[in-house]
């Protein structure tokens, strides 16, 4: 063991330039004057160039629980990987989330600016405080220079697995814990790279008790690794930065993904050797998905699921309020009942909790969450579903956005149709599929599809019939009843049955049903045996039209 002397001897070899202390660095960061309850929490992602799915719904968690206890929500940027960075990685991070309405209180702004007092928020800007905190463990004797290289640490692993030990650099085999301060001083001098670890004191064969606030209480295992706090570049290790960052931020409660829950043990031992108050974690689990037929469950991921992206959601449309309710639900499954007790109310009203978690993870479907999206999208109006499909198809579809602008009344109207009384239509899941309501409005898109073919159904030359008998009565001044009256005579005349029952016991009589009569109308005009309500897809498309495309079926059906 070195004496205390000598190891303020090796920090100052260490970090000659380092003259501030950890009680000058506390002064730049009061405590935070907040009151009982209010949380103060972060979201701390790397700017890896990818935004995951997983991301949105953990910082949306974050963000939601601070605003709900009038506390703080921060933005932290960990990029402490310079390998895994990617310009503009900033950026994609706060508008991506900005898309989703999740906003930070303090944080990066975008790639330059900051907001808050507690910054800078972006760790390679910080390295000069972890230097402070490192300087000073190694006075403290909880932190020490290693200059082991890769080759020797590949030598130690090999004899540990002969052995049958566990392998790692601790105890016995970290061999650079207790060198001397001339051993030290010889490697800076032959300026050798080293990196700083902790001087762990832990015991594999105690155990601590913890309790997280989603998953629990747990008994685990002392830490006993001698693990890298900064390495050879002076950057930070995620174990170092996360309880510095955390504790200088004031922040009151670490939610991160579980993935991070088994480093726990080496947390804890950090907290006590920085001397800091052991903040709490929350691990809510990561977003499973049902994979090899239903049958297994695995994480989503970034390179097998095109919906692990967040840019998959962006570049469909997806209405981002949607997903927003389906991560509520996936987070607290009471958020379902409350939505349909409460089916008008801002979601900001419901209250988060973390006690209702889900232990077992949280199953991602898509499905489920498109069947959100069409009932979200349902409850929006024509209008609204007008100046949003406007608004991403600038962005992805030029022609669809430029057929918006120059015929706006006329797509409101389209988007119009089945969307008031008793049965809304919900066929739309995505803005990207607006389009495919202008399809049969549009000639453009129109003359690109051709008929269904109905000749088994109903008699290519009954079908002309009908056809240009229509337009003769046909009257675009006529309402639904008096309008759907006519067709039902018209098919009377041209022997077709308006009765079902009577129908189907007398089929020998007739041609078929006012049904039929109905779809030959329908795929004269719309080339389809389905399309919206047809007496309001007339309305909208006019007279003109309609005549114009009856007109052109009869001379088809030869
Ligand atoms: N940068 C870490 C990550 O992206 C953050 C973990 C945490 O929130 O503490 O996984």
């Amino acid at each position: 063991m070195r004496t205390k002397d000598e190891n303020i001897q090796i920090a100052e070899l260490l970090f000659p330039d380092v003259k501030e202390t950890v009680g000058d660095i506390f002064k730049k960061y009061p405590k935070r004057n907040i009151k009982e309850g209010e949380m103060v929490l972060r979201f701390a992602p790397s700017p890896t160039g990818f935004l995951h799915t997983g991301s949105v719904y953990t910082s949306m968690v974050g963000v939601k629980l601070a605003r709900q206890s009038n506390g703080i929500a921060i933005l932290r940027i960990e990029d402490t990987d310079k390998k895994r960075e990617v310009e503009g990685g900033i950026s994609l991070i706060v508008n991506g989330l900005k898309g989703f309405g999740i906003e930070f209180d303090e944080g990066p702004i975008n790639e330059t600016e900051q907001v808050g007092e507690y910054g800078p928020y972006i760790q390679s800007q910080r390295l000069d405080i972890y230097k402070v905190f490192a300087k000073d463990m190694v006075e403290r004797g909880t932190a020490y220079p290693c200059f082991i290289t890769d080759e020797e640490l590949e030598q130690i692993r090999k004899e540990q697995e002969k052995l049958g030990v566990r392998t790692g650099y601790y105890g016995d085999w970290a061999k650079w814990r207790n060198a001397t301060v001339e051993d030290i001083e010889k490697e800076l001098k032959e300026g050798k790279p080293f990196v700083i670890r902790l001087y762990s004191t832990g015991d594999i064969d105690k155990s601590f008790e913890m309790t997280d606030r989603i998953k629990g209480r747990f008994t685990l295992r002392e830490n006993d690794m001698d693990i890298v706090l900064l390495k050879s570049d002076g950057f930070p290790t995620y174990h170092f930065a996360h309880p510095i960052d955390d504790t200088l931020m004031g922040i009151t409660l670490v939610i991160r993904t579980e993935e991070w829950f088994a480093s726990v043990p080496i947390h804890y031992e950090l907290f006590k050797k920085l001397g800091f108050k052991q903040i709490e974690y929350a691990h809510p689990s990561p977003l499973m998905k049902l994979d090899n037929e239903g049958k297994s469950k695995r994480k989503l991921s970034k390179r097998k699921d095109p919906e692990a992206d967040v840019q998959y959601y962006i570049e469909n449309g997806y209405p981002n309020e949607a997903i927003i309710e389906y991560f509520l639900t996936l987070a607290n499954s009471n958020f379902y009942d409350w939505r349909i007790q409460n089916p008008d109310v801002d979601t900001n009203e419901f209250q988060l909790k973390l006690e209702k978690f889900n232990k077992a993870g949280a199953l991602f479907d898509i499905v489920k969450l498109e069947d959100i999206c069409k009932d979200y999208i349902a409850t929006l109006s024509a209008e609204e579903i007008y100046e949003r499909s406007l608004n991403w198809a600038r962005e992805y579809d030029e022609e669809e956005a430029k057929l918006l602008e120059e015929n706006k009344e006329y797509c409101i109207n389209i988007f119009n149709i089945e969307r008031s009384g008793q049965k809304i239509r919900k066929d739309i899941v995505k803005f990207k599929d607006s389009k495919e309501q202008l399809r049969i409005f549009f000639d453009t898109f129109f003359d690109e599809d051709s008929y269904e073919d109905i000749s088994d159904r109903v008699d290519k030359d009954v079908q002309k019939e009908i056809v240009e008998k229509y337009i003769d009565i046909y009257n675009p001044d006529d309402d639904s009843t008096v309008w759907f009256d006519n067709v039902k005579k018209l098919g009377e005349e041209l022997g077709f049955c308006s009765d079902r029952k009577e129908y189907e016991a007398n089929r020998e009589k007739y041609k078929g049903t006012v049904g039929d009569v109905a779809m030959v109308l329908r795929v004269a005009i719309t080339k389809k045996t389905q399309s919206p309500d047809l007496y309001q897809v007339m309305n909208v498309l006019g007279k003109e039209k309609v005549v114009q495309r009856l007109e052109k079926y009869a001379l088809e059906m030869v």
